[in-house]
Order: structure tokens, then C-alpha cells, then sequence
């Protein structure tokens, strides 16, 4: 199934590659392990970040950005593989991670998620059929290829319904998805199923699986330590005490943002996820019947 005999084109690649495109948008890889990869999108708004670990057992892509950018996240990957991309795992369900599984399945790619992930998909009338997932697990999957144990798993109610992990072992790498957004305020999505306790739960099962030489690859933004998952998961607790104290002394949700209890964090606002968005989600959780 797999092939077993092509050259590892990548072994040419430099630790840190742009591989710019005409529409702006560039994947930037970045050698994490022998063979892996972080991707990360620059130009435009770019979508997640990808993993890649390509060898001669064959090539996984873990996640694959919007659907707008499909064309230049398929010449990226052919540029840094020789052979066909054998297997895509999705980390969850949103379009900015799972937009081009289209075109990898129509290239002979197995989707690899979670089973609530291909519900989610199902759901998702936008979604192109032809890319929903055709191996779904409900705890764990593991790929034995390249020398690397990728050990799939799921954190529940944590960024989504479905969110997966990956962690190489052997590398000491972990993909963590969107279950972490490195110096940015996470996107919880409370009507996707996710929720912050399970966040939290989640990024603190993360921490547990790396030490101080572990490369994290978040779902968003840089390259990531030890140390900046521990300040990640830090801030969030500290933000849902902040709003917990606020509700406990009987503040509506107007009170409390226009006290913005986490303008001491102000410097994670991103266009997406400010102070507010942060403080409606924790409060909608803390205060849900
Ligand atoms: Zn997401």
C-alpha cells in the first residue's frame, strides 16, 4: 500500500524554507525532527499550521488549510515529498484545517480523525463530500512509518467535539492543533462542542506528555516550548478565575467587560479573539445552566 522506495527529497530541504505562490499565500516549513515538518502560512490570513513527516514508508499531512488556498498547500507538499501524501489526519473540524482534504483524497490520501469530526463534517453542508474522513478512531490511532511513532489521540470538549493530538514520540514533538494558540487568545468553540474546562483539561494532558526539549506545534502562531504551553494554560486559568470572582459577586456580562478583567492581557488580542470575545466565552460557560 505504502511505498516503500522513493528518495527522501526531503532531506534536501533547509531547516526553514518559504515556498512563496502567486496568490501571496506561502507555506513556510520548518524541520521540527528527521523528516517532520511544521508549516506555517504566511501572507494573508493563512490558516492553521500543517505538520508534514514525509519518508520512505510514505507521507502523513497533518491538517491542510482553506479551501482558498488549496492549489498552494498541494504544490508545497509535492515540493517537499516524492510519492503521494498516503494519509491526512484532520486535528478537528474547522475549514482552515480541513479545507484541501478534497484534493488529497482525490489523490489517493485516507482521511485519519476523530469519529466526531466526520459528524461534524457530515453536518457541515458547505464541506466537500469527497474529502470527509474514511478512518475515524475513537481514542487513539498510531502510525508505525519513517521510524516515528505517531501516537493519534482525542481531547474531548476542548477546542471542538473532535479535537486530536499527535505526538511523536521518539522526536519529542507534539502537534497539538487548535487545543493551543501560542501567545494568542484561544477560539473555544462552545457551539462546536468544545468548552474551556475541557481546554484547559486538555493543554494540561499536552504539558504532562512534553519536558523542556519538547517542539510543540500549535494549531496557531510559532513554534512553541514547554514553557510557552505552561503560560498558555496559566493565562486561561487565571482568566476564568479573573470572570469567576466577577460572577460570584452578582456582575452581569455588561458590568464585567466594561471592567475587562483581562485587559492585563491585552497583549494576546488578535483580530479574531480579543479581551471581550475572551471574557463572553468563559462567562457564557461559567454562568450555562
Ligand atoms: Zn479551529
Amino acid at each position: 500500500m505504502l511505498r516503500t522506495t522513493f528518495a527522501i527529497a526531503t532531506a534536501t530541504v533547509l531547516s526553514t524554507t518559504a515556498f512563496a505562490q502567486d496568490d501571496g499565500i506561502s507555506w513556510k516549513a520548518t524541520e521540527v525532527g528527521t523528516g517532520l515538518y511544521m508549516l506555517e502560512g504566511e501572507g494573508g490570513f493563512p490558516g492553521g499550521n500543517l505538520g508534514l513527516m514525509s519518508g520512505s514508508d510514505g507521507n502523513v499531512l497533518i491538517d491542510n488549510g482553506l479551501a482558498t488556498t488549496t492549489a498552494t498547500t498541494v504544490a508545497t507538499i509535492e515540493r517537499m515529498t516524492e510519492g503521494p501524501v498516503n494519509f491526512v489526519v484532520n486535528t478537528h473540524a474547522h475549514g482552515d484545517h480541513t479545507g484541501s482534504n478534497h484534493a488529497f483524497t482525490a489523490a489517493g490520501a485516507t482521511v485519519v480523525a476523530h469519529n466526531n469530526l466526520r459528524q461534524a463534517l457530515i453536518e457541515d453542508e458547505t464541506f466537500d463530500r469527497s474529502g470527509l474522513p474514511e478512518l475515524t478512531f475513537d481514542e487513539s490511532v498510531t502510525f508505525h512509518l519513517n521510524g516515528h511513532t505517531s501516537y493519534i489521540f482525542f481531547i474531548p470538549m476542548a477546542h471542538t467535539s473532535g479535537d486530536a493530538a499527535i505526538h511523536f514520540t521518539e522526536a519529542n514533538v507534539i502537534h497539538a492543533g487548535d487545543v493551543f494558540f501560542n501567545k494568542v487568545f484561544p477560539f473555544i468553540d462552545i457551539d462546536g462542542g468544545g468548552s474551556v474546562a475541557g481546554f484547559i483539561a486538555g493543554q494540561q494532558k499536552l504539558l504532562s506528555m512534553a519536558n523542556a526539549d519538547t517542539k510543540i506545534i500549535p494549531g496557531h502562531g510559532p513554534l512553541a516550548s514547554l514553557n510557552d504551553l505552561q503560560t498558555a494554560v496559566d493565562m486561561l486559568i487565571d482568566a476564568r478565575s479573573r470572570i469567576n470572582t466577577l460572577v460570584d459577586a452578582g456582575r452581569s456580562i455588561d458590568a464585567i467587560l466594561a471592567e475587562n478583567p483581562l485587559s492585563v492581557y491585552n497583549s494576546w488580542n488578535w483580530d479574531f479573539i480579543t479581551t471581550e470575545t475572551m471574557t463572553r466565552t468563559i462567562h457564557r460557560e461559567l454562568t450555562a445552566e
